[in-house]
């Protein structure tokens, strides 16, 4: 199977904790095809608890390649509020689409989110929710009844005056077909739920699907049942996803069979984190509750680049904590160096096979590496120590003469090599002895359809470019 693994290419800075909730800002990223086509835009995480959708809206930016028309993704709406698992630390972002005080703190958010909706290029709208329960037609029992919003697509009303896809109900209808095709079992089933907002349905006249309906542009909630874990839910609503691009003609590919296991292993084996152009790798899928020694980089602001776009570090205190969506994975104690931009890698002998490493790369390891030296270069090795050595370049290192306790990861597979010029931080590159090596950002030979960094300052000032 074709190897793809998106490099999310949004820097992003490092929030202070005092802005804290101002700054976070949801990400837009355009996965443009190139090749002529409708445009769909997906958003997930409107509330921060709904770990299904916002992690298959992130799936679609890292692991999804558009070959024709285009899907743009927002995928961590209400950030703030997926990384505080609330569903909304300023109330219910999902309510503040038909009023809005100016003093509202999320009212520039509602503005920009309003703006993409209206962008004449988008020719539906999906938003993605978690829900209770089962929706069912008529009451069967306290868990599956019409009041439950779990497996359904919701619509607003049954059409809209739009060409051509007004026909919400038929859509909505086909929709579920296709997703009743791949079910875990006949419970699951999904239905269309039709809220008749116009007929005075007050609570979801407020929300963003109505806002769409009311001018024009066709649009449907997407609703997974809480009941599921959340790689399930994902699966679902990726395979709703699935059903909406291929009813639009936006045709894609994907570098994982789409099912709940794999979903697991896509969101789970996707979190690291480059600083400062490569700089400086962190693999943090099962990192140590705390990381110290980072190298960051003196009297400068903190950048970094995520491999996935649920990715946020946040200034607390000396430290930096890392949030995966709705996790708190670790927690960076950093020391500060001034840095060298002399050279971009380091040439290693791994398992008797020479090669050059650039720094931010990770490389697996069977036996023994050894970091060839170079003049005017020290290597440390981040858990291993030869006394009477000041630099550990020129000697093999097997997994068991480092230090379990420095590795990155609590098995202690992964550890970091550090180089310095002087006082200088040049790079780092990860050793990694799991056999499991992949890295995410730093080797990208085929991106699929990345963000771009204007994509990162459009969603962060205005969409449209106001
Ligand atoms: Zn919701």
């Amino acid at each position: 199977m074709k190897k793809f693994v998106a490099t999310v290419f949004a820097c992003l800075l490092v929030l202070a904790n005092p802005s804290f909730a101002e700054n976070i800002k949801f990400t837009l990223h355009k996965l443009d095809s190139g090749r002529k086509g409708n445009t769909v835009l997906v958003i997930g995480g409107i509330q921060g608890d709904e770990p299904g959708g916002f992690n298959a809206a992130s799936l679609l930016v890292t692991h999804y390649k558009i070959l024709k028309g285009n899907v743009w993704v927002v995928p961590n709406l209400n950030f703030i509020s997926i990384i505080k698992r609330s569903r909304g630390v300023h109330g219910d972002l999902n309510r503040k689409f038909a009023a809005i005080r100016r003093t509202d703190p999320e009212f520039s958010t509602i503005e920009k989110v309003k703006e993409l909706i209206l962008d004449e290029q988008v020719d539906m709208v999906l938003n993605l929710h978690d829900g209770s329960g089962f929706y069912r037609p008529s009451y069967i029992d306290r868990t599956h009844n019409p009041y439950r919003w779990g497996q359904s697509i919701i619509i607003d009303q049954e059409r809209i005056e739009v060409e051509p896809f007004g026909d919400l109900g038929s859509i909505a209808g086909d929709v579920v077909a296709d997703i009743n095709r791949y079910l875990f079992s006949e419970e699951d089933a999904y239905h269309v739920k039709n809220t008749r907002t116009k007929l005075g349905n007050v609570e979801m006249s407020k929300t963003l699907t109505y806002y769409a309906i009311r001018n024009l542009k066709p649009a449907f909630g997407l609703e997974v049942s809480k009941s599921f874990t959340t790689y399930e839910r994902a699966y679902y609503h990726l395979r709703a996803l699935e059903a909406y691009m291929d009813l639009l003609g936006i045709e894609y590919e994907k570098n994982f069979q789409l099912s709940a296991n794999s979903v697991k292993s896509a969101i789970e084996n996707n979190v690291q984190l480059a600083f400062y152009g490569n700089k400086i790798i962190l693999d943090v899928k099962n990192a140590r509750r705390r990381l110290g020694y980072i190298p960051l980089k003196k009297a400068s602001e903190i950048v970094f680049k995520p491999s996935n776009p649920l990715i946020a570090v946040v200034e607390h205190g000396r430290s930096y904590r890392v949030y995966h969506g709705n996790r708190r994975i670790t927690r960076l104690y950093p020391q500060y160096f001034d840095y060298d931009f002399s050279i971009d890698g380091i040439s290693m002998n791994v398992d008797g096979n020479q090669k050059y490493v650039d720094f931010g790369k990770m490389v697996g390891v069977g036996k023994s590496f050894l970091v060839e030296s170079r003049d005017g270069y020290r290597v440390n090795v981040i858990g291993f120590r030869k006394p009477g050595m000041t630099s550990e370049c020129g000697i093999p290192i097997e997994q068991n003469h480092i230090e379990q306790r420095f590795s990155l990861d609590k098995t202690g597979q992964i550890y970091r090599v550090e180089v310095y010029r002087g006082e200088k931080f040049a790079g780092m590159v990860l050793v990694n002895f799991s056999g499991d090596h992949e890295s995410l950002i730093a080797s990208n030979p085929s991106k699929p359809s990345p963000a771009t960094p204007s994509d990162w300052r459009d969603a962060s000032s205005a969409p449209t470019g106001r």
